[in-house]
Parts: C-alpha cells; structure tokens; sequence
C-alpha cells in the first residue's frame, strides 16, 4: 500500500469505524456465533499471493464484526466497562503510524518524556501525593499493559527488596498475601515466579458489608506464618475487587504493616475502581489516604472506566530505585550518555519488558480532550446510573442486593416466592442460575455471574461510555420480566414436584393398607 492508497484506505476505515460506532445499538451485545465459526470462514493458510485492500477490508466487516461482543454498546453491563473514546482511537492510531520500541530514553525521547508527563497528571488527578510523581524523581509513574503485569512487577520488586533486607531467606519460605476476594493476579504472579500464595479470608464481611481485609486479620494470618517459619513480602490489597467492588482498608491494613511488620510490600490493585479517586468526594471510600501513606504501590486501569482505548494500565511506586533494582540491566548496546548520565528515565528498567509502546499519546489525547472535568463527569456519571439501577431493586420484591452496591456495581440475586419454597442456599442458588441462564439468552443486553462466598449472584456493571438512563431502563425491564418469568416456571416445576410426591405417597399409602386399586 503507498500513500496515495493508504490516504483513501485510511478515509474510509475512519467511515467505517463511524457507522460501527452510529449502528452499535442496534446490534447485539454479544457476539452470535458458534466457537471456530471462523475456521468455515477463511482459509487455513496465508495467502501467496498479496490481495487487493478492499477485499480484505470487506471481509474484515463481513467475518470479525459479527464475531465480536461489543464492549462500547450502551447495554454493555458484564465483567468490567472498556470505555474507549474517540481521542483514545486516534492516540492509537497515530503512535502505530510512528511504531518503535521506545525501551529508552534516546530510542525515542518524546514517548518517555510524554509518558512522565502524563502519568503525573493523572496522579495529580486522583490526589497522589508528590512521593508518586515522576518530577520528583523519588517515586514515579509507568504505563504497563495490565494490572496483572503491574502486580507482578510489583511483587518481584517485593521479592528483592525482602531478599535484601533478609539476606538468606529461603524462596520456599516467602509467601504472597491475597484475599479470597483478590483477582486471579495475585495467583498467577505466584505460579510464575514458583513462590508460596496464601488467601487470607474475607468473605464474611464482604457479604455483610462489601469491606475485605482490616489490619486485625492482617496481623493474625502474619503471626501465624512467622510461627511457622514462613515470610509473607509482599501484600496485594484490593480497592474495588472484580467480583463485588469489595473494598480492602488501606489505612488500616497499611497501618499494622508499617507498625508492626515494615519489610512487608503493599501493593495496592485498584484496577476499576481507582478511577473514582478523580472525585473528591469519593476519595475516603477509593482508601485515598491509606494509599498516600502506605502504598508502596498502586495500579489504576485506565482502559476500563477511564476512558483511554485497551491497554493503558497506569502503575506508581513510591521508590522508582526499588523497581531498578529488580530490573535494571545495561549490556553495552543499551548504553546512552543520558541514561550513563542518570539524567532521564529509562523506563526498561522499571519492568518486565524491553520494549514498549507509545501508549503515552492516548492519555494525553484523552485527558486533554476531556480534562480533569469530564473525567470527573463521567465517573459521576456512571455512580448516578448504577444508582439508579440499585434503586429498582431496593423497590422490587423479587430481587435483593447481595452486597451493598459499590461505586458504579451492583450485586443482586433473585428470591423466591417465599410462600411453599424452601429457602436453602442450594435452592436459591439453583434458582438464580436459571434466571441468568434465561438472562443470557436474551441479545440485548449482557451481564456477568459471580459467587460471593457460596452465595450465587449476578452483577450488574455499568460504565461504557455510551451508556445512559434510558439504557438502564431498558436493561432493568428486561431483567424485570426474566425474573418474573423465571420464578413463574420454578413456582410450575415445584407444583409438579409436589404433585409426583404427593402421587407416591398415596400410592404406597394405598398398598400398604392393602386396598384394591381402582
Ligand atoms: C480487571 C481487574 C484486574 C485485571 O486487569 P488486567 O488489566 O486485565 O490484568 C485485576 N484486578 C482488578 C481489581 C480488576 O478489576
């Protein structure tokens, strides 16, 4: 493709990326194909000889969109949002026309130095204090693909930081603290570096109060593995946990570890929630001042609530040289006067991996086109939704919250008719697997399950970009009536139930005694 063609190539996806967006909510949220639809669709090898554009742009709308599920449709309310814009496509866009792998400071000056510029903003946009700005070069801020690869960074900067502080330590007695609420992360980080994962119970009071770990249980679960000759590093606390938006108490937690245990690592993962620090009125409940005075880390996903296209995961420390330390290595051909000089961050030794992307251009499209206002705007914006959400189950007798809602999340399962049901746990389980069963058969809308300790539950997220009142609405009447629905046929089957047994019972009655059957 030469300029001239990638000039008319490049018009029309930007016409095409226009209708996709103008045509969402007409399509189903969830993509309505079989697994390996695609294999009947394209060959099975590349092509020999190279095709003409326009074949290939076809296909592309004739094969992959209907195979998607479409995250930026307004009655997106599964997993998590993916709440891209606009200027955060076009960030995209224009760093991949510029593509290089930016892995130090002379590689490409501008991608490292947009990237401090912007990670500063926005920890002055959720109230960071000055330890975590790359400006003052103590602590700083780096962009990482996900909160899975800022957790793991975090915990093997953990790991060196207690190997130095405890020469001699044996890997095998090093263990990583979880919750039973903590997302998969903290797992995976053990598998992969080989190293002990210990979760500490919180489910009881996430049930009750949606609050996860305190100082108390913190301090139990350590004097407890001290005793056994083991050595909890490094700690990953939550702000907003995936399955209920369950909120771990940083201060307090923070409090116990630097108190009593100092050479444990807290990191904190606030993966969805921590956008909400851009409010201040919600800074007390996103732990703001537990995490200004006792992270040693933290992770805020830009690309979920926050606006900014897939992946934008931003991750701060409280000591860069922690993260050196871990990381840095300099063969020869890496060398620059600059970075020799210790005048510019190179940010290849802040993390897994050498090369990086320009992902910088997309915070700075999006915080600038959006400012600290919007950004704010659309955080409140998806509070007041949910809020509305929660309302209509707090008014409706067939639903319940299971936790209390948090920020833009709600947790919810449906109850039986209490009159000739038994209320068992199984049975309301079963029961609300049904409803979500019948819930996802329905295209025009799509939510996720979840289990808050044995509780089966269904969770209601809101925060695409598009989404708006009359979209709650709409998912709430059809929620509505699946419920009623679904509760009619259970109150049918368990009629028939006690039918059959009541049938059985009179039979046996009638031969025991012997009667003739008519
Ligand atoms: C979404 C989420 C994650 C996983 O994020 P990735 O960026 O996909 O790794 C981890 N923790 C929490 C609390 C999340 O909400």
């Amino acid at each position: 493709m030469d300029i001239d063609k990638f000039r008319k190539a490049g018009y029309d996806a930007i016409n095409r990326i226009c209708d996709y967006h103008s045509s969402l909510p007409m399509k189903p949220v969830v993509a309505q194909v079989k697994p390996g639809y695609l294999h009947h669709l394209i060959p099975d090898s590349a092509p020999q000889k190279g095709q003409e554009w326009v074949s290939i742009v076809e296909d592309y709308e004739k094969f992959i969109i209907p195979g998607l599920t479409h995250w930026q449709h307004p009655s997106f309310f599964a997993y998590f949002p993916a709440a891209g814009t606009f200027e955060g496509m076009l960030g995209e866009l224009l760093s991949s026309s510029t593509t290089n792998p930016g892995f130090n400071w002379f590689a490409s000056p501008a991608s490292t130095e947009l990237e401090g510029v912007v990670m500063d903003w926005a920890a002055k946009m959720f109230g960071l204090k000055d330890i975590f700005w790359n400006v003052n070069g103590a602590g700083g801020g780096v962009i990482q693909a996900s909160a899975s690869d800022s957790a793991l960074t975090a915990i093997v900067a953990a790991r060196i930081r207690y190997l130095n502080e405890h020469p001699g330590t044996m890997l095998e007695s090093l263990v990583i603290y979880i919750t039973t609420q903590t997302h998969s992360l903290g797992e995976k980080a053990a598998m992969i570096l080989g190293l002990r994962v210990r979760a500490l119970d919180v489910d009881k009071a996430v049930a009750i109060h949606n609050i996860g770990l305190t100082g108390e249980v913190l301090k139990a679960a350590v004097k407890e593995d001290h005793a056994r000759g083991l050595h909890p590093f490094v700690l990953v606390a939550t702000v907003g946990t995936t399955s209920s938006g369950a909120i771990d108490q940083v201060a307090d937690v923070g409090f116990i570890i630097k108190q009593s245990f100092p050479s444990i690592w807290l990191h904190v993962d606030a993966a969805w929630a921590g956008v909400t620090l851009a409010c201040p009125e919600y800074r007390e409940a996103a732990q703001l001042p537990g995490i200004n005075e006792y992270a040693d880390s933290l992770c805020i996903n830009f690309h979920k609530w926050g606006l900014i296209n897939h992946d934008a995961s931003a991750f701060w420390v409280r000591e860069r040289r922690r993260l050196i330390d871990a990381f840095e290595i300099t063969p020869e051909f890496l060398r620059t006067k600059e970075g020799d000089a210790g005048i510019v961050i190179d940010y290849r030794n802040w993390h897994l991996s050498l090369s990086r992307r320009f992902r910088s251009l997309k915070f700075w499209f999006v915080l600038r086109s959006f400012g600290v206002d919007g950004f704010q705007a659309n955080i409140r914006k998806g509070i007041s939704l949910n809020d509305s959400f929660v309302e209509r189950i707090r008014a409706s007798p067939i639903f319940e919250l299971v936790t209390p809602p948090s920020f833009a999340l709600t947790v919810f399962r449906l109850l039986p008719r209490s009159a000739g049901n038994t209320t068992e746990l199984e049975s309301i389980n079963a029961l609300n697997r049904e409803f979500y069963g019948a819930l996802q058969s329905r295209p025009n809308l799509v939510l996720t399950q979840t289990l808050i300790g044995e509780v089966f539950c269904v969770r209601f997220a809101v925060g695409a970009a598009r989404t708006e009142l009359i979209d709650i609405d709409n998912a709430w009447e059809v929620i509505k009536e699946v419920g009623e629905s679904t509760l009619e046929s259970w109150a049918m089957e368990s009629w028939d139930m006690e039918m059959e047994s009541w049938a059985m019972e009179m039979e046996s009655w009638v031969t025991a005694h012997e009667l003739p059957t008519p």
